[in-house]
């Protein structure tokens, strides 16, 4: 029989107190994941790793040694995070086989403070994908409904967290990774500040856009894994010394939730037609939740917004053709080629074979945007955008704490239902990019369910380094909601 759910804060209480241990937490998990092994959310279990951990913890506790604020919590991690020993495929079959030597920054600090990674988990190849489809090694399924997709790129993360394998997993986010597959799965997804955590171990797709974020159902314990994360990191030359001091506060419980007198603005572009029904109602019934809260509620205009989706996937693409360009076959990933090929024929063969689809055009796109005779016109226009959107989201927060928005213009659609059309696909991240574009933390907040009974988030942002506000605002929300916040999906 496996003991019931706890969260992250409630887990590692019990580990510490005494009334359970690591091994029994990592063996629950362990024996969840096998459970809902048909969401295909996992990618590769790491028993091995995990039952190891877990009894160093269990022999740290026994001798009087305190292992951390999140000792004995079962983690799944997105399979772009390299843990050592343990395979990294970033999604991709050019990946196949990969064991990294070293683990990510993230990774080290998560276990550090007392976690135990159990599971790495499905993704888009290389993050690049809204739905999950696009892995090599088919798509996570959504646990609400298995005939829909878990949204992506971090599809398996939140899947797992919505079905119960674990309290917590790491994502990352470069366009709406965590928050988007958070909204279509019920859970809590935190992207960060950019700068916040280290990308130190992350696979990369867009460098200037990546961070790594947390999938959750209850707000501590979000910020108590960032808490544990957070911080500079002589790793990564981004990454911030930002004190952590009020993220830790919120993990310890020790400070209440409290909205009254808390601006909000919704951001009115994306408040209106353009979304799916069940969409502005969650928008709808979340601000009056706020107001019931104490908080002002009102509009703001961002018009730059209907260029986000456009300046995103040029600033993206581009970023993503010199990073994918290292796999090649000849130093990094699978090699394919036969007697007699020259090395031009190898890689050709190589990345030809092992990138998928979706992965091959968006190295196109941002070759083409990146080339001579193009460069000013696509990638150096996109990057003025870039900064007209940031300067207007700043201009938004002079009358406002946070702003909020729809997380995606749809619930979780059915599997295969955007395949044909990319751009279509694309369009769904017209709420999320915002924040990766400016660097400002965001997250997706459960926001009750759809007639049909699919979860949907909504999406709250803050300006750089206020991610503890948004933490609270979500905690506000908790609060309020009681047990409807996140619940686990049924079965
Ligand atoms: N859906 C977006 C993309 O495909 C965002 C992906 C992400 O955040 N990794 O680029």
């Amino acid at each position: 029989m496996l003991a019931a759910m706890m969260s992250a804060w409630q887990l590692a209480r019990a580990v510490r107190e005494g009334t359970r241990t690591a091994s029994e937490a990592v063996e629950d998990a362990l024996a969840r994941a096998t459970r809902a092994s048909h969401l295909n959310a996992v990618l590769h279990v790491a028993d091995a790793h995990a039952r190891e951990r877990a009894a160093a913890l269990d022999a740290s506790l026994a001798r009087g040694q305190d292992p951390g604020p999140l000792a004995g919590v079962p983690v799944a991690v997105k399979d772009n995070l390299c843990l050592e020993g343990v395979p990294a495929t970033a999604g991709s079959r050019s990946l196949e086989g990969f064991v990294p030597p070293y683990s990510a920054t993230v990774i080290e600090r998560l276990e550090a403070a007392g976690a135990v990674v159990v599971a790495k988990t499905n993704l888009d190849e290389f993050g690049m994908g809204s739905s999950n489809e696009a892995s090599a090694f088919g798509p996570a399924l959504n646990p609400w409904d298995t005939e829909r997709v878990p949204g992506g790129s971090s599809g398996g993360s939140a899947a797992a967290v919505a079905a119960g394998i674990v309290p917590l997993a790491l994502g990352t986010d470069t366009g709406g990774s965590v928050r988007l597959p958070a909204s279509f799965c019920g859970v809590l997804g935190f992207k960060p500040t950019y700068g916040r955590l280290s990308r130190y171990g992350v696979v990369a797709y867009a460098s200037s856009l990546d961070q790594v974020g947390v999938l959750t159902r209850s707000t501590r314990d979000a910020a108590m894994a960032l808490a544990a994360m957070a911080g500079v990191d002589p790793l990564d030359g981004t990454s911030l010394a930002a004190d952590a001091g009020d993220l830790r506060a919120l993990g310890e419980g020790s400070e209440g939730p409290d909205v009254r007198g808390l601006r909000v603005a919704v951001v009115s572009e994306l408040s209106g037609e353009g979304n799916a029904p069940g969409v502005l109602e969650a928008l709808d019934r979340t601000a009056a939740r706020l107001r019931e809260l104490g908080a002002e509620v009102r509009e703001v205009s961002v018009p730059s917004v209907r260029h986000a989706v456009a300046t995103y996937y040029l600033v993206a693409t581009a970023e993503a053709s010199s990073n994918l360009a290292r796999y090649d076959g000849m130093i990094y990933s699978t090699r394919l080629g036969e007697d007699g090929d020259g090395q031009e024929a190898v890689m050709r063969r190589s990345r030809g074979r092992t990138l998928g689809r979706e992965v091959r055009r968006r190295v196109l796109m941002g070759s083409f945007a990146l080339s001579a005779g193009y460069y000013d016109a696509y990638y150096g226009k996109a990057l003025r955008v870039r900064r007209v959107i940031a300067d207007e989201l700043a201009r938004a927060f002079e009358g406002a704490d946070v702003l909020l928005t729809p997380t995606a213009p749809t619930a979780a659609y059915r599997l295969g239902e955007k395949l044909d059309d990319p751009l279509a696909m694309y369009v769904g991240d017209v709420c999320t990019c915002l924040a990766n574009l400016a660097g400002l933390p965001a997250m997706s907040v459960p926001a009750g369910r759809t007639a049909e009974g699919l979860p949907v988030g909504v999406q709250l942002m803050a300006p750089a380094l206020h991610d503890a506000r948004l933490l609270q605002v979500a905690a506000a929300l908790e609060a309020a909601a009681g047990d409807d916040f996140a619940p686990l999906a049924p079965g």
